[in-house]
């Protein structure tokens, strides 16, 4: 998600006078919001919230369970019926509304900032000039498709006038993670609405706060109650009633391929929603002797160690042509050592914090099993700090394909960097893994581009460039990845049921 802008953060702050993080920032919206109102949990419960910088507790929101999702799904369902205002509102008019929210976001972007850095450990930098607008673009692209997801008429045999309404599919479960909260709430919402379904959200239990200041300005939008209801929660109760719901339509879940294996069984144990998924991956990023090198070694620095790693695109497989292997290692050594660590919030910081205690464990010990198995470390390896969840950047050569590093989603700071000789072999080294969520091939031979891009078995392939996305381009997974598409045209099929309507034509001698 790093690359809505075609500048890097870091590069735009420069450019900009940077504007400051709150220093004073209240957390206002910590509760459940469902109709358009803020209601307590219903067994009392709250979840802690902390800065993963610091360790240290910022707030505490309600937390949601199945009775709540229960309320919830109620709302969404009512806000649905036939007749309903939303039902009834102009398409035009629901993408006034999206547009809206995009401005009283835009007009908030440094509360949003704010939040977001103090709640998931992003850089102020990258949370002000990428995630808010990013975020906000998603919303006017489809705000722009509202009215524009027109059905067709069609061909029929027989005296028949045959058309497709594209219809909503109705009350959307969405599941969302907490590497992106704000970007991730806005891609599930935004085709959403839309399209003219209802939603659940159920933000990650890490991170619910960008998403309930969101809920503030879906009300000051005009958004009619129940539509968007926000239930925050942990994923085995409140996910989980979600993905069972028996009155829930369609459920869209990014997150581990673990937990989308158990959303889609659920789905077929309940109602056979509808289900998206948009899950991790292990990605090949192939750089060739032609390549333009320093582009090649910049672009594969930001496409692994954006947000300290922790994105599903990451590039995690560097797959490097002999011939200039030795000098890839050492300029994206010196490269990673010189990332400058801290305070989020603070100017000049390149790298925050992993985002709690269980993925920083998760990573050191990932990191252990490459140097046990064999890989060379290059750099760092390390805890860093002595608060928070810092991990140093860290380089591994030397890295064959079968160790633990070079197959499982890391999602930290780690760089592996492995081999390759002939075009035959890196096509296939590179599809030799369960997931197809993104690749990329740096070269500038454009025969090799094509005929490896082709090959590729991923949801997105990127030439010369990396994690450059943005929302008209569809995304989503090959294989272990996911299933469908978010985002572009393709994403609002998600979000439309088509129903062929078909009236009999009189012939006038009949
Ligand atoms: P990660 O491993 O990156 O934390 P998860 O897949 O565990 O990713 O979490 C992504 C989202 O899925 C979060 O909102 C989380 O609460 C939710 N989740 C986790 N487990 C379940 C589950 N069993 N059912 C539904 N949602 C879940």
């Amino acid at each position: 998600m790093s690359s809505e802008n075609k500048k890097k953060p870091e590069e735009k702050s420069a450019q900009f006078t940077m504007p400051a993080p709150l220093s004073n920032l209240e957390i206002k919206y910590t509760k459940i919001f469902i109709n358009n109102e803020w209601h307590d949990s219903v067994s009392g419960k709250k979840i802690p919230v902390f800065n993963p910088a610091t360790g240290e507790k910022i707030s505490e929101v309600e937390e949601g369970d199945k009775e709540d999702v229960e309320k919830a799904v109620k709302a969404a369902r009512e806000a649905f019926q036939l007749g309903s205002p939303w039902r009834r509102m102009d398409a035009s008019e629901r993408g006034k509304l999206l547009n809206k929210l995009a401005d009283l976001m835009e007009r908030d972007a440094l509360i949003l900032s704010t939040i977001e850095s103090i709640d998931a450990g992003k850089t102020f930098v990258s949370s002000f000039f990428a995630d808010i607008p990013g975020a906000v673009k998603s919303l006017r692209y489809c705000a722009g498709w509202a009215d524009k997801n027109q059905g067709r008429t069609v061909p029929m045999d027989g005296d028949y006038f045959t058309f497709t309404r594209h219809e909503p599919v109705g009350v959307c479960g969405q599941i969302i993670p907490w590497n992106f909260p704000l970007v991730m709430f806005a891609w599930k919402i935004a085709p959403a609405l839309c399209c003219g379904n209802t939603v659940v959200m159920k933000p990650a239990e890490q991170t619910p706060l960008s998403a309930l200041y969101m809920g503030s300005l879906i009300k000051e939008a005009g958004i009619p109650p129940g539509v968007v209801n926000i239930v925050p929660g942990f994923g085995p109760t409140a996910g989980a009633a979600i993905a069972y719901h028996m009155d829930i339509n369609k459920v869209a879940f990014t997150g581990s391929t673990e937990v989308g294996k158990i959303i889609k069984e659920a789905a077929g144990k309940s109602n056979l929603k509808r289900v998206t998924l948009e899950l991790g991956g292990k990605s090949p990023n192939i750089i060739f002797a032609d390549a333009d090198l320093d582009s090649a070694i910049e672009q594969s620095h930001h496409g692994l160690f954006y947000h300290q790693g922790q994105c599903c695109v990451a590039g995690s497989r560097i797959f490097v042509e002999e011939s200039i292997y030795d000098e890839f290692v050492r300029r994206s050594v010196e490269k990673a050592k010189k990332r400058v660590l801290g305070d989020p919030l603070a100017p000049g910081t390149q790298q925050g914090p992993q985002i709690d205690k269980e993925q920083y464990d998760r990573i050191l010990d990932l990191i252990e099993s490459g140097k046990k198995e064999g890989a060379k470390l290059e750099c760092g390896g390390s805890a860093w700090g002595n608060k928070g969840f810092f991990i140093e950047p860290t380089v591994f050569s030397d890295v064959k394909d079968d160790m633990r590093i070079a197959t499982e989603e890391i999602f930290g700071p780690v760089q592996q960097i492995m081999k390759f000789k002939t075009v035959d072999e890196v096509i296939k080294r590179a599809n030799n893994t369960t997931y197809g969520l993104a690749a990329a091939v740096f070269t500038k031979d454009i025969d090799k581009a094509m005929t490896v891009s082709t090959a590729l078995e991923a949801g997105t392939v990127w030439i010369n460039c990396y994690s450059a996305m943005s929302p008209q381009a569809p995304f989503g997974g090959f294989k272990m990845s996911g299933n469908g598409r978010e985002m572009g045209e393709y994403g609002l099929h998600e979000y439309t049921e088509v129903k062929t309507v078909t009236m009999k034509i009189p012939q006038k001698n009949s």
